[in-house]
Formats: C-alpha cells, structure tokens, sequence
C-alpha cells in the first residue's frame, strides 16, 4: 500500500511482528551470535543477508535507515556517525584518488573543506561551480575522470537554492550521478530524487533529529544510476573486490543495492563511523513528528523574515520565500510548501551591530547549530568565519554583520517581539 509521507514519518521502516516491541528496539550489542562457521562465513562472503559486527551494521540503525529511503523515495540507506562522514562516504563510495568531483561552491563550510582540503590530499580533485551558473559553465567544469556531482538543497550557510535539474541533466549527460545533501529541507520539503538526483545524503544532526539530541548522518540511494551503463568510470562498483572475494557490487546487488553494499562493505568496515543505535533510536524519535515540525520551522522563519525586511537597521536579509529574494523563483519550484527556519540577514552596523543584537536577544540563543526546536544565532564574522578580515568576508559573500538565525518552534509572535526588541537597543 502506497502510503503518505505523514504516515511513513510515524510508521515508516519498522513494523513489528506479533507480541514484538511497539517501537524500535535498541540492538545494544557489538556482536552477533552463530551456531557454525559456515553460517558466519556466508555473511562475510555477502551470500546471507545478516549481521555480525555494529561496526558495520546494527539492526536498529537498518531500521530508521529503512524510514529515511522511504520518506526520500529510494531503493536503500545507510546511516553514518555524522553528516560530515555522510558526504565523505557518498563521495569516496565513487570518486577516488585520480578522480575529479564536480561541486557547487555554495555548501556547507565543512563539506567545502572536506573536498578541496582532505579529498585532495587523497588525490580527488574537484571544481566548484555557482549554484546559478550557465549550463555552459557547469559542462565546462567537467573533465573525463570526473565522478560525481555535488550540491545542497539549500546551501547553508548561504540559503541559495539548488537548480536539481540543471545539475542532475548536466551529470547525466557525462555518465556521472549527482548527489544531493537536503539536510535543510528534508524530504517533508523536497524530494531530489523525483528533480533526477541520483544519491542523497543528509546530516540528521539537523531536522532529522530536531531537537539537538545526537549528532548523525544518513545516505540514501534511489536505486537509478546505472553504473553499468559506465562501467569504465566506477570500478569499484563495476570489477570485482578482492576484499569480498572478488564480488561484483553492481552485478550482485543490481542498480538498486549496489551502492549502499559498497558503502557499507568497504568503507564502514575500514573507517568505522557507524551511528551508535541509541543514537538511531533518538534520530527515529525525531522523524516520527518531521511532518509536523516542518511547516512550523517554515512559518516562523517566513515570519521572521518578513519582518526583518521591513526593519531600518537591516541591510538585507536571506530568504527564499521573500518575493524578492534572487532564489523565490526556483524554490517556488523545489519547495513549493516551504523551504526551512534558517534565515540569514545583515544588520547596517557590521560586526559589532550584530554582536549588540545578539547580546540582547533573550529567546535567540547563541550556538554552532541550526535547525532544532529551539531558535539559535550565530555570527559567522565573530565564530566560524573568525579569521577572515571584512574584506575577506564580503568576497565570500559573509558579511561581517551577518547573522544566520535558525527559527525554532516557538510561537512566531514571541520570536519576532525578541528580535524586535534586541534590535531597539543596537545604537
Ligand atoms: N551538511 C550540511 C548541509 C550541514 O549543515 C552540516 C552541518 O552543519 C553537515 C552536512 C555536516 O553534518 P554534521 O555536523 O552532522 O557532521
């Protein structure tokens, strides 16, 4: 039975059996046990489906993986210790040393450090790309041992929008999938695989979670990249592993599987960075009320930013749903019922205007986080951007004013009366 994406939030990925536990169990367990080796020995040859080692999988995290590829509408999923270790994977599962990545330079400070600092120590290459690029840009960034294409939803902290299409047609057209990080819109917002996306990946540290309870990540794959179709760019999923006794992961676990097999084949077993199940078990807590909670981040950030752009100390402010936001257009397309709480906005008086203003705020707290329950800011010129001058800052496109605040649930009306009254007392 085809069902809402309301119910697979509550339902999704677990159904118990009779007389078993309502709700997810916790499999606290490292280990597994087997009445013969030849029982064992089948899993390690990946001819039994099974588990015997949480390093690599856990029931309990299959569990909530299971939910996420349903709410993203793909054939599997995985989870990892964090979303840095999401992307990490996503991107190593394809794009090894020799190999070339193209990205969108608007991403996540950490995903934009993972590629062009510690993926290229590795030997992978990358080219970055505008969000709003040409097609012809974008194909110019292509080489013949690119791999993959990279972009966010919406990218955080710069709130732009990702063309899905124009990126997913232009990946296509060289062989290659795109992956999508929709950490900020979640699948309640935006499904990328129904835009052609090919793998998503999330931090679920974010809305996933939803209330700053555990740190986590997850890869989901739609189970449509043909990897046989371009057997020469992806070896690894395409010629045997000698690591698994000479399996073929794009053979034995079809377009569907063979990616999340890999994944978890190859790089759990050698990196580790699994999500401890009591994490997963907080995680599903979160998803199960991901529908609700959404279109209320959505309508206090609106709100919020609404007001905002009437304010006369505010230079500007960063958000999809105003009307005159450069992105309005493309999100009307990609989320259509809203984008997320997260707001960015430039006070007149710099650096130290918005440090007054967050000094002042009462309901706002000061934190490194976006997007759970409770409404948080930070200024990136005075924490994450900190060693940058004013001018470096404004290149990049950080203002030195800038504050990036992540509209939590409460009621909208307390929030913006905070803002409105911080905002009084900045000189
Ligand atoms: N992707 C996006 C869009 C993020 O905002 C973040 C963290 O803020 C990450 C990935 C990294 O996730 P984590 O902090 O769970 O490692």
């Amino acid at each position: 039975m085809s069902q809402r994406i309301e119910t697979t939030c509550v339902q999704g990925g677990y159904t118990p059996g009779n007389g078993e536990p309502r709700q997810i169990p916790i499999i606290q367990s490292t280990t597994f046990k087997y009445a013969t080796s030849e029982d064992m020995g089948k899993l390690f040859d990946l001819e039994a489906d099974g588990y015997f080692y949480t390093r690599l999988q856990n029931p309990t995290n299959d569990y909530v993986a299971a939910k996420i590829a349903a709410l993203e509408g793909g054939t599997a999923a995985m989870l990892t210790s964090s979303g840095q270790a999401a992307n990490f994977f996503a991107l190593f599962n394809i794009a090894t040393c020799g190999d070339h990545i193209v990205a969108s330079s608007s991403i996540y400070g950490g995903t934009f450090n993972l590629i062009s600092v510690t993926m290229a120590k590795m030997g992978v290459e990358a080219t970055f790309v505008a969000p709003d690029c040409s097609v012809e840009e974008l194909n110019d960034a292509f080489r013949p041992n690119t791999k993959c294409v990279f972009g966010e939803t919406i990218a955080n902290p710069a709130l732009t929008v990702l063309d899905i299409e124009k990126f997913a047609k232009a990946a296509h057209s060289h062989g290659v999938p795109l992956i999508v990080d929709n950490t900020f819109a979640t699948p309640v917002n935006c499904r990328p695989f129904q835009w052609g996306a090919d793998i998503v990946t999330h931090s679920t540290t974010k809305y996933m979670d939803g209330h700053g309870a555990a740190v986590g990540g997850a890869i989901v794959d739609s189970g449509k990249c043909d990897w046989m179709a371009h057997a020469d760019k992806f070896p690894g999923l395409c010629t045997p592993d000698d690591s698994y006794h000479g399996v073929t992961y794009a053979e034995k676990f079809d377009k569907e599987g063979a990616f999340i097999t890999k994944c978890t084949s190859q790089l759990m077993r050698d990196f580790g960075s699994i999500q401890s199940p009591q994490n997963a078990f907080y995680l599903n807590l979160g998803l199960e009320s991901l529908h609700v909670r959404m279109p209320r981040h959505c309508e206090n950030g609106q709100a919020v930013a609404e007001f905002l752009h009437k304010h006369p100390k505010v230079a500007h402010v960063n958000y999809c749903g105003l009307p005159d936001d450069p992105y309005y257009a493309v999100a009307q397309k990609y989320l259509p019922n809203g984008s997320c709480g997260v707001v960015s906005f430039e006070l007149k008086g710099g650096r130290e205007a918005a440090g007054a203003f967050m000094k002042h705020l009462k309901l706002a707290a000061i934190e490194t986080h976006v997007a759970d329950a409770r409404t948080c800011c930070l200024n990136p010129a005075s924490s994450t951007h900190r060693q940058m001058t004013d001018e470096q800052l404004k290149a990049a496109g950080v203002p030195a004013g800038l504050v990036r605040m992540s509209c939590g649930l409460e009621s909208k009306e307390d929030l913006i009366a905070d803002i409105a009254q911080a905002l009084e007392q900045v000189k």
